[in-house]
């Protein structure tokens, strides 16, 4: 695993230089590129397991780049940017970024992070074509699409056809934040602020069954103000 490459995009000097050292620390090979332009041809040339993406960058717009990045490949995108750009995290979700990471972050964070996004990769390639396995399993979470039941510790929990579907959403993209619009119109076909409301109350309902059986399987993990994630449990 530590034999991949990682594609760090950042301007800022002292940023680069911390994700770099601690990246080297651990052993991950890596790239850096100073610019959208730069990391546009380092993720074509270099073919990255990975890319830490600032969303601030000199020449482009962080979100110009996922979008060009994301029309012909599907690696892994985790943004980085500043806690009071809440809108910008979304947008970069949104245009098709997996994760993201507030400034300031210790190192363990980011090594967290990254850790997660390769659970993640390991995980789709252990599932290769998951559309097409007749079971999701989490933990104590399973989803059997056959019969389009939910199981925690081979309880059945009964769910509505709502929950089942964000549950299958969720599923579908473990590991990948998604946002609250996405996940509405993905439901609802669209996005309206009650959906949004309506959204939370199904998760909250959800969350409540699995952990009524299962009360350490937070598998469903809230990203206030940005959306939902289903997490990889050990
Ligand atoms: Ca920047």
């Amino acid at each position: 695993m530590n034999n991949s490459m990682i594609l760090v995009v950042e301007d800022d000097f002292a940023i680069r230089s911390l994700i770099a050292s601690t990246l080297e620390i651990e052993g991950y090979k890596y790239h850096v590129a100073k610019d959208g332009k730069q990391a546009i041809i380092e993720a074509t040339s270099q073919n990255p397991e990975l890319i830490l993406l600032d969303l601030g960058l000199p020449d482009m717009d962080g979100v110009d780049v996922i979008k060009k990045i994301r029309s012909w490949s599907t690696v892994p995108i985790t943004v980085i940017s500043a806690r009071s750009e809440d809108k910008d995290k979304i947008d970069a979700l949104d245009a098709g970024a997996d994760d993201y990471l507030t400034k300031p972050f210790s190192t363990e964070e980011l090594l967290a992070r990254i850790r997660g996004i390769y659970r993640r990769i390991r995980y789709i390639e252990n599932n290769i074509s998951s559309e097409q396995q007749p079971y999701f399993q989490n933990g104590s979470l399973k989803i059997d699409y056959g019969m389009q039941t939910v199981y925690v510790n081979d309880v059945e929990i009964h769910v509505t056809p709502i929950e089942y579907k964000i549950l299958c959403l969720l599923a579908k993209n473990i590991g990948r934040v998604l946002t609250h619009i996405y996940i509405t119109r993905e439901i609802w076909g669209s996005s309206l602020e009650g959906d949004v409301a309506s959204l939370r109350v199904h998760v909250a309902t959800v969350r409540k069954k699995i952990e009524k059986i299962d009360a350490n399987n937070k598998c469903i993990h809230t990203h206030i103000g940005i959306g939902y994630c289903m997490i990889k449990q050990e």
